[in-house]
């Protein structure tokens, strides 16, 4: 059993006023699951993986590992793989030399200890540069070797500090596939740290959000995406508009909403009551307004960018900033900044 719990983690440095690295999290990574820590630089991500692997000791609260206390236990006694971003393969050593430094440690007899090494060389797809130096191998091989030499051990638990920041954005997508597929397979208990939003909600079942040391949110990808908790999680998971607006109506199922003089929406999404008059925030990706000539809702074209798949316009709508996306371009056109578009929202996904 390996199932994490961080019960009301704290980390406090020494001689840093004021700071708090991470404060009270309470986390847990169920057995075999991969669980994702995203948030902006600077937020208690590495932290929070370090004091995991037992590389720091929390000021405060208790971490477990398949219900054993480890919060004082040493990095050595813990049994946790990790992998980072610059790989820290060994140069001097060849890529076989390198995997079996992460077993030499556990004093197998010789021949188990061939076995493992040659059975996840194979399982990676390393077996054919098993005699050459890393130096000689690409970015993603090289990340490979240090997966192989981390999860070579058996580990209880795997720790992913930002794997893939080193690589091209195409290699980066493959070898995301690869890590999750590889960790499925194994079925080890994951935690994964990244600032990239759309890597976190590929790799994962479960997203972390993180800011200043404190989670804002913990949900499904789906869900962090589209019924952000707070501000901040809705603009950090990828472009919103979030435009004030009035509720105009209640009832059982719906919430009418006017977020300007033309524009209104029937919602039944939101995660509360709401009352006739409040004022709300409404959350709307670029990808659910369209340009429609049908449409009420009229938006001035502020900026205009062009990005092959789609054109991004960012627009005026009576005073609010809204950014919307047409992939439809190519039959009516391209606007022009200082021309007015009229628009329509699809309501269903707004959230409130
Ligand atoms: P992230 O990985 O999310 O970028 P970190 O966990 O590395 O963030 O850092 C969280 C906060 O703790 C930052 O303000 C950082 O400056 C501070 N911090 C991290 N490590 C140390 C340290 N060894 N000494 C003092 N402050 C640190
Ligand atoms: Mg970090």
């Amino acid at each position: 059993m390996s199932k994490v719990v961080f019960s009301n983690i704290t980390k406090r440095f020494p001689g840093v006023a004021g700071a708090t690295a991470v404060d009270r999290l309470n986390l847990t990574i169920e057995e075999g699951t991969l669980v994702t820590l995203l948030g902006p630089s600077g937020c208690g991500k590495t932290t929070t993986l370090r004091m995991l692997a037992g590389f720091e000791t929390p000021s405060d609260g208790t971490i477990t590992i398949g219900g054993r206390d480890v919060t004082n236990v040493p990095v050595n006694a813990r049994n946790v793989g990790m992998v980072f971003q610059s790989y820290a393969l060994f140069p001097h050593m060849s890529v076989r030399e390198n995997v079996e430094y992460g077993v030499r440690l556990l004093n197998l007899p010789k021949a188990e200890m061939k076995d493992r090494v040659g059975s996840i060389l194979d399982t990676m797809a390393l077996t054919q540069y098993a005699d050459r130096s890393p130096a000689r191998l690409s970015g993603g091989q090289q990340q490979r070797v240090a997966l192989a030499r981390a999860v070579v051990t058996q580990p209880k638990v795997l720790l992913f500090d930002e794997p893939l920041s080193n690589l091209d954005a195409q290699l980066r997508e493959r070898m995301r596939d690869e890590l999750r597929a590889i960790q499925l397979r194994l079925g080890i208990t994951s935690l994964y740290v990244t600032h990239d939003q759309s890597e976190a909600m590929a790799i994962t079942d479960r997203v972390v959000v993180m800011r200043g040391g404190v989670i804002e949110q913990d949900d499904s990808p789906l869900n962090v995406y589209s019924r952000p908790g707070t501000g901040f999680v809705a603009e950090f998971m990828g472009k919103a508009n979030i435009l004030n607006g009035k509720v105009e109506a209640v009832d059982d199922t719906t919430v009418r909403v006017r977020i300007a003089s033309t524009v209104a929406f029937m919602l039944a999404r939101g995660d509360r009551a709401f009352k006739v008059g409040e004022a709300v925030r409404c959350v709307v990706r670029p990808e659910h307004i369209r340009v429609d000539p049908a449409g009420t809702m009229e938006a001035k074209v502020r900026r205009v960018v062009f990005q092959g798949a789609y054109v991004e316009y960012l627009t005026d709508l009576e005073g609010q900033e809204c950014v919307f996306l047409d992939t439809d371009y190519y039959k009516s056109g391209v606007a022009e900044v200082g021309q007015t578009l009229k628009l329509s929202i699809d309501s269903r996904p707004v959230w409130i």
